[in-house]
């Protein structure tokens, strides 16, 4: 295989563009990516043509604009390329500049939260000329995907694209201003860098689809635990099995020809459980990709008779699922600010950016919390294998160090060196070892010369998380910019601004284990927010501090926010809705079936044994205890049945939300309780669906 061959080679790339168009109209493109602004008609034109040759060359009949909905999954409507017959009907291929530009889906059944009523339908698609079009090959052929961003008629953004475009644009302005206060002249543009690292579980196919479970919510309602779950350790990094390799290396040449980075891949912690990881890059193009990624995961997935499972939570008892998302912010002459060089004590850009970064975090924590907030990371964060749902950020002992020097004393010069490891074996070598160790249970970790969002779900688009990060630091940016430029005594000024933000901020590092009861308590008397749900979360958006962020920055007018608001606690209640009603249904028709079924057949027994002149206990205790626990169940049935309805029937919004949280989530788990012990006594064959056992330990 000849990755070098393959990589890009279903990607429109500048080196295509630029073999395939005219210097002039080459020129105009660069500097729209550059610059902004937009296209010429007639470039357009050249451009689309250029486009619509080469995918033909390379088989497309259709193009589609390829979109991010605010329905967290991406969008294509598909349209060939063919125009009207002549009069001999012959047909000719076409694809103009003005359909390259600007798309116009019918968009009333997308999520609007209120911002547009179903009569008024119009939306527009408008191409992203920074990130560029590709090849998408699945059944229905070579598509030429044009990635675009999604708004009304009357301009609000209606997708996940926009607000990220508008949020770099905002950081990049603030950060030229902070580089330029330490004389670097050159940067035109500061771009966020994001390496999104993607878990996923694999099960087969044919079993996932014996469970309404996974294929309405793509997670597991019911099931017991395996006798074996994840103690042993033995599948974190373990020897990746045959059928997962063969899976495995058909994803990397498909995202390899996308031109995606695939880079990493490994078993995680769970069992079924993996992990792939692409280089990171441009956060317009890394979240694109990351769509990709995820869709590419489940498709190869078909293929090989398996179904990728990208829930936050598929299996209760085992590590559920994130995204870490790992968040730099690089010059165009190719300095990353957060790298602190060898001494960060003694680098003053690096620690003005990283006081700003913490101010920032500190001030804004409920946003960030709320970024990776959906419905499927209530099971995840906060349970002990995830971030937990308290906001703070890791520095590890030497930067953590340095910020307590400069907060008790005003000066840093002292630097914890790393030193040598030594490994005792003659024929290894002695190794340099970081001054940091990791730390695996921050939410928010300072890693070498970039920061690690560890919260975010793995279902989530990473645009929403990374439009929290961009805007907030941009207003720190902006506001440190503002105090220090001009200022007569530079030195003296940004000293004191980072001893103050240092001092003012400094509750929100730890650097301890973020899993422990002992944090809790400690974070509530530092009185940093313990948003411990989604509904509670939401808020967080439309709160004055929030409106007065996103306006200044041009991020989300008001109204965006409350339409955006109003979509997540829709999309709350309607996802609650369908798992309650999922489990209602494998309840009756499934699992009260089966237990009675295997009650008849105990029962049977019992007569049986009297008859032959024995006592029956076992069969008896037994036929006893489930029919105990039937009765539970049937309870628990009925009253999750009538809270559902009652959620169901509330107007839509945020107190339906709430009642979806508070009254019908602790009675679908109190159905789960019964029915899970149900399925420890009931013989394996009358259980009417694979186990935990049949799903992660057999892929
Ligand atoms: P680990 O699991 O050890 O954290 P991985 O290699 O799985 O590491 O993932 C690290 C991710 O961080 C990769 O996507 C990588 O490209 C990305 N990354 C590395 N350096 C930077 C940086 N400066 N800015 C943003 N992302 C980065
Ligand atoms: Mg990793």
């Amino acid at each position: 295989m000849d990755i070098v061959e393959i990589f890009g080679s279903n990607v429109f790339t500048t080196k295509t563009m630029r073999e395939r168009i005219s210097p002039e109209a080459f020129a105009e493109v660069e500097s729209v990516i550059a610059n902004g602004g937009e296209l010429s008609r007639k470039t357009a034109d050249i451009v689309a043509q250029a486009m619509k040759d080469w995918a033909v060359e390379k088989g497309a009949t259709h193009y589609t604009h390829w979109f991010q909905p605010l329905t967290g999954v991406t969008a294509e409507k598909h349209d060939s390329f063919i125009t009207n017959p002549d009069s001999e009907g012959k047909i000719i291929l076409k694809f103009s500049g003005k359909e390259l530009i600007k798309g116009e889906p019918d968009a009333s059944s997308f999520p609007s939260g209120g911002l547009r009523a179903t009569f008024e339908a119009r939306g527009y698609t408008a191409w992203d000329i920074t990130s560029p079009a590709f090849i998408k090959e699945t059944a229905c052929g070579p598509t030429l995907c044009i990635p675009t961003a999604f708004c009304s008629y009357t301009g609000e953004s209606l997708d996940t694209k926009t607000p990220l475009l508008r949020s770099m644009e905002a950081l990049s302005k603030q950060a030229v201003r902070i580089v330029r206060l330490f004389g670097n002249t050159d940067a035109t543009k500061v771009t966020p860098s994001v390496g999104a690292e993607q878990e996923y579980f694999l099960v087969d196919q044919d079993k996932a689809l014996l469970r309404e479970d996974l294929i309405f919510s793509g997670r597991t309602l019911f099931g017991a635990s395996a006798p074996k779950g994840q103690e042993m350790d033995d599948h974190y990094f373990g020897v990746i099995r045959e059928r997962i390799g063969a899976f495995m290396k058909d994803v990397n040449v498909e995202l390899w020809k996308l031109g995606v980075t695939a880079k990493t891949q490994h078993n995680e912690a769970a069992p079924a459980q993996h992990e792939l990881a692409p280089i990171f890059e441009s956060a317009n193009v890394a979240a694109d990709h990351n769509q990709l990624v995820m869709e590419t995961l489940k498709r190869v997935a078909y293929h090989h008779g398996l179904r990728c499972l990208l829930h936050e939570k598929p299996f209760a008892g085992v590590n559920g699922s994130g995204k870490h998302d790992n968040w730099s912010i690089v010059t165009d002459n190719g300095v990353n600010m957060l790298d602190p060089g060898l001494s960060p004590n003694e680098n003053i850009q690096f620690l003005l950016v990283l006081a700003c970064i913490l101010k920032a975090v500190d001030t804004h924590a409920d946003l960030l919390r709320q970024s990776a907030a959906n419905v499927g990371n209530d099971q995840r964060l906060g349970g002990c294998e995830a971030p937990p749902a308290i906001i703070s950020v890791f520095l590890g002992t030497q930067l953590e160090d340095v910020v307590k020097q400069l907060v008790e004393t005003g000066e840093a010069s002292n630097l914890i060196e790393g030193g040598n490891l030594q490994t005792g074996v003659s024929t290894l070598p002695d190794f340099q070892i970081d001054a940091t160790d990791r730390n695996r249970t921050s939410p928010f970790a300072f890693t070498g010369n970039k920061f690690e969002f560890r919260m975010v779900g793995s279902e989530q688009s990473i645009s929403g998380p990374n439009i929290i990060l961009n805007t907030i630091v941009a207003e720190a940016f902006c506001e440190a910019a503002d105090r220090l430029e001009g200022t007569k005594d530079f030195e003296m000024a940004v000293h004191d601004l980072i001893k103050e933000y240092f001092t003012k901020h400094q509750r929100v590092i730890f650097n301890g284990d973020g899993y422990s009861e002992a944090w809790v308590k400690e974070a509530e008397r530092r009185g940093l927010p313990n948003i411990a749900s989604m509904v509670e979360a939401v808020g967080a958006l439309t709160t004055d501090k929030a409106v007065a962020l996103f306006e200044k920055f041009g991020i989300f007018t008001e109204a965006e926010l409350h339409s955006r608001s109003e979509i997540l606690y829709e999309q709350y209640a309607k996802t609650v809705n369908i798992e309650a009603l999922t489990m209602m249904d494998m309840t009756s028709k499934q699992i009260i079936p089966a237990v009675i079924e295997y009650g008849n057949m105990l029962a049977d027994t019992v007569c049986k044994f009297t008859t032959a002149g024995v006592t029956p206990r076992v069969p008896k205790e037994q036929l006893a205890k489930i029919n105990n626990l039937l009765d539970k169940l049937q309870d628990a049935y009925t009253s999750l049945a009538k809270n559902e309805s009652m959620a169901a029937a509330m107007p839509r919004g945020k107190e339906q939300a709430f009642s979806y949280r508070e009254e019908v989530v602790p009675r679908m788990e109190k159905l789960r309780e019964y029915a899970d012990r149900l399925e420890m006594l009931v013989e394996k064959d009358y259980w009417p669906f694979p186990t935990y056992a049949d799903l992660i330990f057999e892929v």
